[in-house]
């Protein structure tokens, strides 16, 4: 983590602008999404090793096997849940390094995100506490199995895959809620799925070729 919000040189405000113009470039298109990817500072979430290299547009390594997400998918998939509106409350599967979490933190009221590597997510803690996100809570558990207490969820996000939707996510989603979600094998091809809620069932669209890491069982200190 660091604790340095401003950044100098290749953390700067100025390799920030360039990231968003990539964005831009790649086609996300909502100007709130862009300008919260401008202003929070990706590289406080890496280690210091790595935080020269925070606004490439790539996923990097954030220890324990796991990646924080590339800006771009970052922005697409909050670009797809905020479409048609902002919802009161987001539930996160997988906090991993907490910039997807910060990031939908400065869009909507509520943020609920779940991780099974409590080392990660007690950094990621960190940082929010860091900036100021008082609006994130977070759980160490399996989110596989959702967070019922807070259920039903007019909006989730999972950001690990998954090779087949939990049920218990879908149960834990509101009537006209949307779910965006990366389904497939680690090995295999991985697809972005929006799965919305139309109280008849479940309605179910295929977006982009994606890779993430697996969605795994059970939790680990
Ligand atoms: N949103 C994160 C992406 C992290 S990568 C970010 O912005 O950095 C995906 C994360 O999902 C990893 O931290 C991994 O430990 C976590 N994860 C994998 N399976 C999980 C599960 N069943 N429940 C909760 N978190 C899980």
């Amino acid at each position: 983590m660091q604790h340095d919000i401003q950044g100098i040189g290749m953390t700067s405000q100025r390799t920030r602008d360039r990231l968003v113009e990539r964005l831009r470039e790649k086609g996300i298109r909502n100007e709130r999404v862009l300008e919260v990817m401008r202003t929070t500072p990706r590289h406080v979430f890496m280690d210091e090793a790595m935080a020269h290299r925070a606004y490439e547009d790539t996923a990097l390594p954030i220890g324990h096997g796991q990646t924080i997400s590339q800006p771009y998918i970052v922005a697409r998939m909050t670009e797809l849940l905020l479409e048609h509106g902002v919802p009161d409350t987001v539930l996160e599967v997988g906090t991993g390094s907490g910039y997807q979490s910060a990031i939908l933190a400065r869009l909507v009221p509520k943020v609920y995100t779940v991780e099974r590597i409590q080392a990660l997510l007690t950094r990621a803690r960190e940082c929010h506490r860091l900036l100021k996100l008082h609006n994130i809570y977070s759980k160490h558990s399996d989110g596989s199995w959702g967070w019922p207490e807070h259920a039903p969820y007019p909006a989730i996000m999972v950001t690990a895959a998954p090779e087949t939707t939990p049920p218990s996510l879908l149960q834990q989603l509101a009537v006209g809620g949307r779910m965006i979600i990366p389904v497939g094998s680690v090995s295999g091809a991985q697809t972005l799925k929006l799965i919305t809620n139309t109280g008849n069932g479940f309605e179910e669209q295929t977006l982009d070729a994606v890779r993430f890491v697996p969605l795994l069982d059970g939790s680990v200190r």
